[in-house]
């Protein structure tokens, strides 16, 4: 495989609070190659947003820090790249796409406006010609008679079409890796369908690399290369997104498959609560709620990630080390209990 677009390694990320240091993000390591989709899934407080956040420094310091580990984008290393560098590259060649499309667009400027301004400050391009790429991006985003609605403001747009003006915003200096963080939550189920479907066409036109941050598995199941599974600050499991969902590796993975709406079967629920990432437990981290758990998860660090043979996959679990059989994870029952409410707990 070619050398990857970006490469996050061991990176840790903190933030100062009164009470303590929160270890939001706690030695994590994965890549991403070009033209691919990865997708970061856990629970809220898992580290996932804190991590799509770093990539372009965009975590306020203070009171957060990269306390260690690197970020390297194409041979580039942006953990202490020059700020102004940086600026230039963060709209550019990196964009991102946020939950909320409405904190994302200025009420006082039409769409076309902003749209061709993130353009001009990285293309030396006319006003005209800013105007048409702004009018090309919304035709490209599916926005109909782009043509008028480019001189209208976001007021005049439903929260589907805010999205879609907030992708083609961030898809006008044409990026190599555009970092989306749970662009759809806020949408309605038809609507984030249709924003899903057109983030993966526009991938394909565009030939970029995708972050995709997100809780919904069936989001990944949609539009995910690769996952990586995060819980508590680290990675619990990484591979490839059919190997993952046939066979997961580690037993927080098929507790979150199993917690899915539509599970054939019982659901379950996972019992318990992230840990605190300010005393986080020895060990595996996930260790108070798996039922998988021998003496040796109780102490040290993580576990290290496992390669498994059978598959493109890793798995942070002592079950996966030497003298240990994995197996014990796939015969027996699942972490979690069955649930009754009918919902989804986490
Ligand atoms: S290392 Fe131990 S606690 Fe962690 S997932 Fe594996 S079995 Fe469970």
């Amino acid at each position: 495989m070619s050398d990857p677009l970006l490469s996050v390694d061991d990176l840790k990320v903190q933030f100062n609070t009164d009470t303590g240091v929160v270890k939001a993000v706690d030695g994590i390591s994965f890549d991403v190659h070009r033209g691919e989709t990865v997708c970061i899934v856990g629970e809220s407080g898992s580290g996932k947003s804190v991590t799509a956040e770093s990539i372009t420094r965009l975590i306020p310091q203070p009171p957060g820090k990269i306390a260690g580990g690197s970020i390297e984008f194409d041979g580039m290393e942006l953990t202490d790249m020059p700020t102004k560098e940086l600026l230039d590259l963060r709209g550019e060649r990196i964009a991102h796409v946020f939950q909320n499309p409405q904190g994302a667009l200025n009420p006082v400027y039409t769409i076309g406006h902003q749209i061709a301004e993130t353009l001009h400050l990285h293309r030396d391009v006319s006003k005209k010609e800013g105007r048409n790429r702004a009018i090309d991006l919304l035709d490209r985003v599916g926005i109909p008679d782009a043509t008028k609605r480019v001189d209208e403001y976001p007021h005049e747009f439903s929260g589907g079409m805010k999205q879609r003006a907030v992708i083609a915003m961030a898809l006008a200096a044409d990026p190599d890796l555009l970092i989306a963080d749970e662009p759809t939550t806020a949408l309605d189920v038809s609507i984030q369908a249709q924003i899903l479907d057109l983030l993966r066409d526009l991938q394909e036109e565009f030939d970029m690399s995708v972050i995709f941050v997100t809780h919904d598995l069936g989001v990944v199941a949609e539009i995910a290369d690769r996952v990586v599974v995060m819980y508590a600050g680290k990675v619990m499991e990484r591979g490839d997104v059919f190997d993952l969902f046939e066979d997961p590796g580690h037993p927080y993975t098929r507790a979150l498959l199993n917690c899915r709406p539509g599970q054939a079967g019982d659901r379950t629920v996972i019992e318990g609560s992230l840990p605190s990432a300010m005393n986080p437990p020895d060990g595996c981290r996930f260790n108070p709620r798996c039922s998988h758990a021998v003496e040796e998860c109780r102490t040290g660090e993580q576990p290290p990630m496992y390669e498994r043979q059978s598959a493109d996959q890793a798995v942070s679990c002592v079950h996966y080390g030497d003298g240990f059989d994995p197996a014990v994870i796939h015969e027996d029952g699942e972490t979690g209990t069955v649930a009754t409410d009918g919902g989804v707990e986490q």
